[in-house]
């Protein structure tokens, strides 16, 4: 058996799963290339994948190593039946020391499976979505331990969604296909809504709907392209794909996605690649070929029903559009995001990332709200962006030049010369992180002297490095759902506990606060399969979600209560609506100590137990909360949206979504009365501690720390000693005795001037 330090060298090694597309001309080899792999890792003679077809509702075995090839494809099983089957329908592993002992064990003749006694099988799944089952077994009886049982389902968990890849790849039906255009519009200046601060000055690219417009490439003569300049250009393809995928593994330690082996796999598809040549032997040019192979899986991926799988139309169009590219020397300006503005109808975070690492200058978003999760994740890759509803902007000509004020939300149209320096010019200044950090006081104080506790909200491991800079005094909010929404599955409990490990390495001696899952609302995961919501930010949204996978929960709160140990670490749920979800929550956790300590894992036994207080509810039972939870977090964000029934993300309410509205600010007062009655910690971690315009009335109100992007912390720390907190209690008095919205923000604006 091996040893540990391998199982973990194993679960993060992406590397080595992207290098199994070198060489595997087919789908069917590239699983057979995964099956060697996982025998040589776990040590074991046999590893067999099993693809699950939903519309059979048979598994069928797809690659084996150790068993008798001619039994792939041969070998079908429903859901349910043997070991395997079982796995598969109880969505669990299934570990025998002795399988053939074992009555569920359904035994095929001519399998070459009778010398086998260890059988481990554990599913591969999406979400809640079958894709398949991996097994592996052993001639040695009782081999498997349970520390390969996780070690495996981890592995599994890692590959999932590229064998969801291959398994569409191979199922793939000829269909129609679609065409889209979209109409041009005069635009010069458009007011728009700041996303993530920057100023970035560029052409611009559609994103996605550029990808579809082929024309370019049709008009070249393809007549002068050989098929072995068609072969050129497939390892020139390929070898691009690879460096965009190491990029963003050096980059994301925490995120480790597989963001591009997806259209390597459509490079090593014998559909795909295999449709060109014989197109090609038909008589077609190798640029009509791969053009007409392009919009026929386009077309076929249009059909499916399947939003997430759906999605992956980008990735053909992309790769398509990129060995075009290569085959043809055309380079097509209109479709590289490097040093580009990119104008999207709607991204997914993953989307976000390859735009990053692509190099992409700026972002206009046409959909979503500053406090979506796509906007955050934008944020912490320091990437400008605007978002607006300006659908005329996906008709822009490409290459158009676009200057984006991101700090404003503005956006010029063919800029004058005169704008551009200005705008630059202020850039440059606001570049400039020494003066920043001067800006940082060694303890924050007010002017009369009352300390003030400033800490960072992280939503990516990168964050840190800007946290620490500015002395933040520790994380006051680790939105864990980040390393969820950018890769393709749950990440296992092994995954999260590394994540979790880095941060709070990253923040020594300091407290940390880790909030489980929020996902739902405007934080969707692709890969959850529990289908659309009428109304998702009444859904089943993060507590809810967590309560009802708990599985999933579980999951996480081990691997925190692992990372923690030795160390001051809160966790916090959030959307907590009653005492009961609360209680609820505890319980599992207390569930989690309590299992950890008989399988003999270090883990913190003491964690801090909070809330967020993010719904009305909440508020109105706010005395109940405070004799039993350990803390609260405000999250001012979502409290606003619920309070008064303004969705956050929609920009054609953003005039209403007022967090100084009186409703909400005596619901924050009334939080902070409560915490200072039953001495419990109450902070702020939503969008207002950053804004120096509501520092004075948040002092004043008796807060007395404030979580925020770290980027914000310079400019809190130099609003706070320009304020005392005799003052700011009165402004906080002369506040909530106002009853119009319109008289507070005056009061405000004027507070903020007189500083
Ligand atoms: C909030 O709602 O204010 C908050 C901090 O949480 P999130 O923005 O992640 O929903
Ligand atoms: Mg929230």
């Amino acid at each position: 058996m091996f040893n540990k330090r391998d199982h973990t060298r194993l679960i993060c090694d992406v590397g080595e799963i992207a290098g199994l597309f070198h060489d595997a001309p087919s789908m069917e080899e590239f699983l057979q290339k995964i099956t060697a792999m996982v025998t040589r890792h776990m040590e074991c003679e046999v590893c067999s994948i099993y693809l699950y077809y939903a519309d059979e509702k048979e598994l069928v075995l797809k690659a084996t190593k150790g068993l008798n090839s001619v039994s792939v494809n041969q070998v079908r099983m429903k859901i349910g039946e043997g070991l395997t089957g079982l796995a598969l329908k109880e969505k669990r592993p299934i570990c025998e020391g002795q399988a053939k002992g074992n009555p569920n064990f359904r035994f095929f003749p001519g399998i070459g499976e009778e010398k086998y006694e260890s059988f481990l099988a554990v599913p591969i799944l999406r979400g809640s979505i079958e894709i398949g089952v991996m097994v592996i077994q052993s001639q040695k009886k009782d081999y498997f331990s349970s520390e390969d049982v996780q070690v495996f389902r981890a592995i599994t968990a890692q590959l999932a969604a590229t064998i969801e890849t291959a398994r569409l790849l191979i199922t793939l039906d000829d269909q129609r296909a679609i065409v889209s255009a979209t109409l041009p519009a005069d635009l010069k200046f458009i007011i728009g809504r700041c996303g993530a601060e920057g100023v970035a000055c560029a052409r611009t690219v559609v994103v996605n709907e550029s990808l579809t417009d082929m024309k370019q490439f049709e008009m070249v003569d393809g007549s002068q392209y050989s098929e072995k300049d068609l072969h050129t250009a497939l390892e020139k393809t390929e070898q691009q794909l690879e460096g965009l995928q190491a990029r963003i593994e050096s980059v994301f330690k925490d995120v480790t996605a597989l963001i591009f082996t997806a259209q390597i796999l459509m490079l090593k598809d014998k559909g795909f690649i295999g449709s060109v040549f014989s197109l090609i032997r038909d008589g077609l040019n190798p640029p009509q070929a791969v053009i007409q192979v392009v919009q026929g899986y386009v077309t076929k991926f249009s059909m499916i029903e399947d939003a997430y799988l759906r999605e992956k139309i980008y990735d053909v169009k992309d790769v398509g559009r990129r060995l075009l590219e290569n085959l043809t020397g055309l380079s097509a300006s209109d479709y590289d995001y490097q040093d580009k503005i990119a104008i999207a109808r709607e991204l997914f975070p993953s989307d976000v990332l390859k735009l990053f690492s692509q190099k992409v200058k700026g972002i206009i978003l046409l959909s979503g709200g500053v406090t979506s999760h796509v906007a955050i994740l934008v944020r912490s890759l320091n990437i400008p962006l605007v978002i607006t509803n300006e659908l005329a902007l996906l008709s822009l000509e490409p290459t158009t030049e676009v200057l984006l004020d991101a700090f404003m939300g503005h956006i010029h149209i063919n800029p004058d010369a005169s704008i551009k320096t200005k705008i630059l010019q202020r850039e440059e200044l606001n570049r400039n992180i020494g003066s920043l950090k001067r800006m940082i006081q060694d303890h924050p104080r007010t002017k009369d002297g009352i300390a003030v506790k400033l800490m960072a909200n992280i939503n990516l491991l990168g964050d840190l490095k800007a946290a620490n800079e500015f002395k933040a005094e520790g994380i006051g909010l680790y939105r864990t759902e980040f390393p969820f929404m950018i890769r393709s599955n749950f990440p296992s409990e092994e995954e999260q506990y590394l994540i979790y490990q880095r941060l709070v390495e990253g923040m020594p001696g300091k407290d940390i606060t880790i909030r489980t899952l929020d996902i739902g609302g405007d934080k969707v995961l692709t890969y959850s399969g529990y289908g659309r919501e009428e109304n998702p930010f009444l859904g089943l949204r993060s507590i809810r979600f967590s309560l009802k996978h708990t599985d999933v929960f579980i999951a996480q709160l081990r691997a925190i209560l692992r990372a923690g140990e030795g160390r001051r670490v809160g966790i916090l749920f959030p959307m907590i609506s009653s005492l009961d979800e609360f209680l609820d929550a505890k319980k599992i956790v207390q569930e989690c100590m309590a299992q950890l300590k008989i399988e003999g894992k270090k883990f913190i036994d003491n964690p801090h137990l909070g809330i967020m207080v993010e719904l009305p509810s909440v508020v109105e039972i706010i005395d109940d909360m405070a004799r039993e939870v350990d803390f609260f977090s405000i999250g001012t964000n979502d409290l606003t949206q619920y309070m008064l029934g303004v969705d956050r993300t929609n920009d054609s309410v953003a005039q209403m979504y007022l967090p100084h509205h009186p409703a909400v600010l005596r619901a924050l007062k009334k939080v902070v009365d409560a915490g200072l009655r039953y001495g419990r910690d109450v902070s702020i971690c939503g969008d207002m501690a950053h804004d120096p315009k509501y520092l004075g009335l948040l002092l004043g109100l008796g807060i007395r720390t404030l979580s925020m992007d770290a980027r914000y912390l310079p400019r809190i720390h130099e609003s706070l000693g320009q304020l005392s907190i005799l003052e700011c209690e009165q402004l906080a008095r002369e506040v909530l005795s106002q009853s119009q919205i319109s008289r507070i923000t005056q009061i405000l604006e004027h507070a903020h001037h007189a500083v």
